[in-house]
């Protein structure tokens, strides 16, 4: 562990911790960003009136478009000269948002970072390849800090120039790998069509995947091309970026840094705060930001927040498999189908390959089908083993999914590779 103290601290401490931060960090964002100061007026709600951990479901929430409309700098709590990093998402789901942090966030991410590496098992002596991207995006900047911070050497190869990435693995003798899941896919393919044999040419033991939903299936898939253990990490940049949760050895749900980040689950539809243990939206309240404070900050993914010990000896809870954003679930003639569920189907077919389009269409109705490579292995050209695979993956989606899916297959290496977020979905309705 690269923070034992915070790391292992008991339940109860950390809820004490908690406390005491939550309420320093309402009057900090009242005092200092007028946003908070108005909702909390319109709330009726003093800081003061904070007294336990569960009065934070009296504080309004804040939402993506806050971020927009206080476009770039609104809600910065500090003068600009306090400012020493911008940052902007990637905009998957529109306009960017931007983030700015002071030193002391720079310091906070490092070290939340450098838990999250300790965790995968890294440290000194470990060569770190990042092929996350560096810019704007906080993937790139957020894993190399920390895997310095760590004390590991790392490589910023950054995205993309595949086979560039693969000589670099071998012959620097990479042990862990940072990359998005799906590049991690792609890189675990290009190393086979390279010739190379990555279990032994290459040293890797563990890699820190993240940024985009992936499957069980799709773990079990990396671990095995790549030989190493394959680490789910999640976070986003309204919340300094990557390192908010990270699997620890035991790969049984992300732990959450709870000493830094206030989480609720809740109703996506009615905001109220939902058990321990019950699927709903993550809300986040982050517990020591200077620049930018977010208060209950809707992350609009979905997920089941679990609360049981585990035997690494961290306390801190652990998000179970993040299921995706509630603006990625497809709506299917009135059933929710998630991207997720479809490549959960998907990978657990050996004969299909690791790339696939979900594409949504409507004449009178909404038609779902899923465009899906063969294995490279998987006889193509035989018409009669191609059908019967379609029609067996057919039926599984339709069980799973409740709605009927119609399934093309299409030749290995048909489809695009992606070397960051993977865009899986194709919705023809809209637009
Ligand atoms: P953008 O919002 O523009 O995509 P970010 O890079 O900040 O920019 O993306 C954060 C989002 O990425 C999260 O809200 C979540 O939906 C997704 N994400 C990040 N890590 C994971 C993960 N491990 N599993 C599933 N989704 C993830
Ligand atoms: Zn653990």
């Amino acid at each position: 562990m690269y923070e034992p103290r915070l790391e292992t601290m008991r339940p109860e401490k950390l809820r004490e911790l908690q406390l005491e931060r939550l309420r320093k960090m309402s009057r900090y964002a009242v005092e200092n960003v007028p946003m908070y100061k108005r909702r909390f007026k319109e709330a009726k709600l003093d800081p003061s009136g904070i007294r336990t951990l569960e009065d934070a479901a009296k504080i309004p929430f804040t939402v993506k478009t806050d971020l927009r409309d206080h476009y770039p700098y609104g809600i910065l709590a500090v003068p600009i000269d306090k400012v020493v990093r911008i940052h902007a998402s990637s905009g998957t789901t529109g306009k960017p948002t931007v983030v700015s942090y002071t030193r002391n966030d720079l310091e906070t991410w490092a070290r939340l970072m450098a838990r999250t590496f300790a965790a995968a098992g890294a440290g000194p002596g470990d060569i770190v390849q990042n092929a996350y991207g560096y810019g704007l995006f906080t993937g790139g900047l957020g894993f190399h800090y920390g895997a310095e911070r760590v004390g590991a050497a790392v490589i910023p190869s950054a995205t993309g120039n595949t086979k560039r990435q693969l000589m670099l693995m071998k012959d620097m003798r990479t042990t862990v790998l940072c990359s998005t899941p799906s590049y991690a896919m792609y890189l675990g393919e290009a190393a086979l069509g390279e010739g190379y044999k990555p279990k032994s040419d290459f040293k890797l033991k563990a890699g820190l995947f993240g940024a985009e939903p992936w499957s069980e299936e799709a773990r079990a898939r990396i671990q095995e091309v790549l030989g190493l253990r394959a680490h789910d990490c999640y976070g986003m940049s309204e919340l300094y970026g990557p390192g908010v949760a990270v699997e620890c050895a035991n790969q049984k749900g992300l732990h959450i840094w709870t000493d830094e980040f206030l989480v609720e689950t809740i109703d996506p539809e009615t905001g109220e705060v939902l058990e321990p243990g019950k699927k709903g939206e993550m809300v986040f309240t982050m517990l020591t930001r200077e620049a930018m404070p977010l208060l209950r900050y809707r992350t609009r993914d979905l997920a089941i927040i679990d609360h049981e010990e585990c035997s690494c000896g961290r306390h801190h809870p652990r998000i179970m498999r993040i299921q995706g954003r509630s603006d990625d679930m497809l709506i299917i003639g009135g059933v929710n189908v998630f991207p997720s569920q479809v490549e959960h189907v998907l990978m657990n077919v050996p004969q299909i390959g690791d790339q696939y389009q979900i594409i949504v269409d409507r004449d009178l109705l909404d038609k779902l089908s899923v465009r899906a490579e063969v294995a490279q292995s998987f006889p193509f050209d035989k018409e009669a083993e191609r059908a019967s695979l379609a029609k067996s993956l057919e039926s599984d989606l339709q069980a799973l999914l409740t709605v009927h899916a119609k399934v093309e297959l299409v030749p290995h290496g048909a489809l695009q590779r992606s070397e960051g977020k993977a865009k899986r979905v194709i919705d023809l309705r809209k637009g």
